[in-house]
C-alpha cells in the first residue's frame, strides 16, 4: 500500500483498503452496467439489491430482531438529536439524558425544544473523564426514554457496561463512534443510531435501528420527512437515499463479516487499545484523559508533558505517516482514533513511535 498512510482521524475516518479499491472500480462501472454506482437510479434493481443487502448484513451482524426497523437516513447523527425527541417525546412529557460529553449536551439542548429534560448524571464538572456505573444515578420511571452516548469520541470514554433503564423506559443510544465495534444486545434498546463516518463508511448516511412500537409515538403534526414511520414504510426509499454512502456501508459490512463479525473485531479492538493504554499506564510521560474503567477502545486520548511537546509529537508522527493525532479542540492533547478499519500494524507503529518519542524528548 505505497499510497496509504495510517489515518488516526476521529471522523471521517480510515476505511478498509480493500473496500476503497472495490469502490474505485464501482464508481466508474458498477457490475458491468457501463454506469457508476453514483449514477444509477435508486429505483434500479442494482441499487435495490445494494440497500437490501446492507440491511440484511446489519441484521445478521448485530442479530437485530424482526420487531426492529433498520433505516438509512440523512442529516448526520446531529439530526437524530432532534428527531429522537420529535418522535418519542410527547408534549408535556419528560426524557432522561446521561450527560457524558459534547454530543450528549447537544442532544440535551435539542430535546429541551420539545419537552422536559432530566439529567440524572453528568460528568461535566470532572472534565468528562468518565461514564457512570449503573448504580450512580436514578432514572425517573416516568421518562419517555433514557438517552446515552455509548462512546464519547472527543474525551475517549466508553461504557463497558451499558446503562439499564427502569421497566418500560426504552434506552436510546447514540453509537456513532463505536457502532459495530463490539457485540450489542439490541433487544435492550428502543432506538440506536449511528452516523456512518466513524466506523461504518463515509459521511452521508446515518443508520437508525428502532423498535416497531416506538414508531407510533410521533405526533400527527410532525412533517413527513421527520417521522421514522415514513422511512420505515418505504424501506428508506421515501426519497432518494444517499446511494453511494449506503453502497459503502454494504461493502464495509461485507468486509466485517469476512473478518468474523463483531465478536472477532471486538477482540482485535481490545488488543489494539491495550497496546496504547499499556504505554499510558507504564510511562508517566503520557497522561490518559479518561479514567481507567471508562476508557474507550475507539478513541485513545492523552496528553504529553507540555503543549509544545504535543505539537512536536503530532508533527513528527505525521512526517512518519501517522496522521490525525491532534486532540479535539475542547480537550487539547492527542487522540488516536483506532476504529475497526485501523489495522493492527498501524497501532503497533504508533505504539513504537510513542516509546521512541518519549525517550528522545525527555522533560
Ligand atoms: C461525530 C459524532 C456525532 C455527530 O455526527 P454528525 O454526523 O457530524 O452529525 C454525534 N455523536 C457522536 C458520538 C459522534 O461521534
Amino acid at each position: 500500500m505505497p499510497d496509504r498512510i495510517y489515518n488516526f482521524s476521529a471522523g471521517p475516518a480510515t476505511l478498509p483498503y480493500s473496500v476503497l479499491q472495490q469502490a474505485a472500480k464501482d464508481i466508474v462501472n458498477f457490475q458491468d452496467s457501463g454506469m457508476g454506482i453514483v449514477e444509477i437510479s435508486h429505483r434500479s434493481p442494482g441499487f435495490a439489491a445494494v440497500i437490501a443487502e446492507a440491511e440484511s448484513l446489519l441484521r445478521e451482524l448485530l442479530d437485530i430482531p424482526d420487531n426492529y426497523k433498520v433505516l438509512f437516513m440523512q442529516g448526520g447523527a446531529s439530526s437524530q438529536f432532534f428527531m429522537v425527541p420529535m418522535n418519542l417525546l410527547a408534549p408535556g412529557k419528560k426524557a432522561s439524558y446521561l450527560n457524558t460529553g459534547v454530543w450528549s449536551k447537544k442532544a440535551i439542548a435539542e430535546a429541551k425544544l420539545f419537552g422536559e429534560v432530566l439529567v440524572p448524571y453528568s460528568s461535566e464538572t470532572g472534565g468528562f473523564r468518565k461514564v457512570p456505573d449503573p448504580g450512580e444515578y436514578q432514572v425517573d420511571p416516568a421518562s419517555e426514554y433514557l438517552y446515552l452516548v455509548s462512546n464519547n469520541t472527543i474525551y475517549g470514554t466508553q461504557y463497558q457496561k451499558m446503562p439499564v433503564a427502569p421497566a418500560n423506559v426504552p434506552l436510546v443510544a447514540d453509537m456513532s463512534s463505536d457502532f459495530l465495534s463490539r457485540p450489542v444486545d439490541v433487544t435492550k434498546f428502543g432506538l440506536i443510531f449511528a452516523g456512518a463516518q466513524k466506523n461504518l463508511g463515509p459521511a452521508g448516511v446515518t443508520v437508525v435501528i428502532v423498535r416497531d412500537d416506538l414508531l407510533e409515538r410521533a405526533p400527527a403534526s410532525l412533517p413527513t420527512m421527520l417521522r421514522y414511520q415514513t422511512h420505515a414504510d418505504k424501506g428508506s426509499m421515501f426519497n432518494t437515499p444517499p446511494c453511494f454512502s449506503v453502497y459503502m456501508v454494504r461493502e464495509v459490512l461485507k468486509w466485517l463479516k469476512n473478518l468474523g463479525g463483531v465478536a472477532a473485531i471486538r477482540d482485535i479492538n481490545e488488543e489494539k487499545a491495550a497496546w496504547l493504554y499499556q504505554i499510558i499506564d507504564e510511562m508517566p510521560y503520557y497522561r490518559g484523559h479518561a479514567e481507567t474503567a471508562s476508557r474507550s477502545r475507539m478513541n485513545v486520548t492523552f496528553n504529553l508533558p507540555t503543549p509544545d511537546l504535543e505539537k512536536k509529537f503530532t508533527a513528527e508522527a505525521a512526517s512518519l505517516g501517522m496522521a490525525g493525532l491532534k486532540g479535539h479542540s475542547s480537550v487539547g492533547g492527542c487522540r488516536a482514533s483506532i476504529y475497526n478499519a485501523m489495522p493492527q500494524e498501524g497501532v503497533r507503529t504508533l505504539a513504537d513511535f510513542m516509546r521512541r518519542f518519549a525517550a528522545a524528548n525527555p522533560v
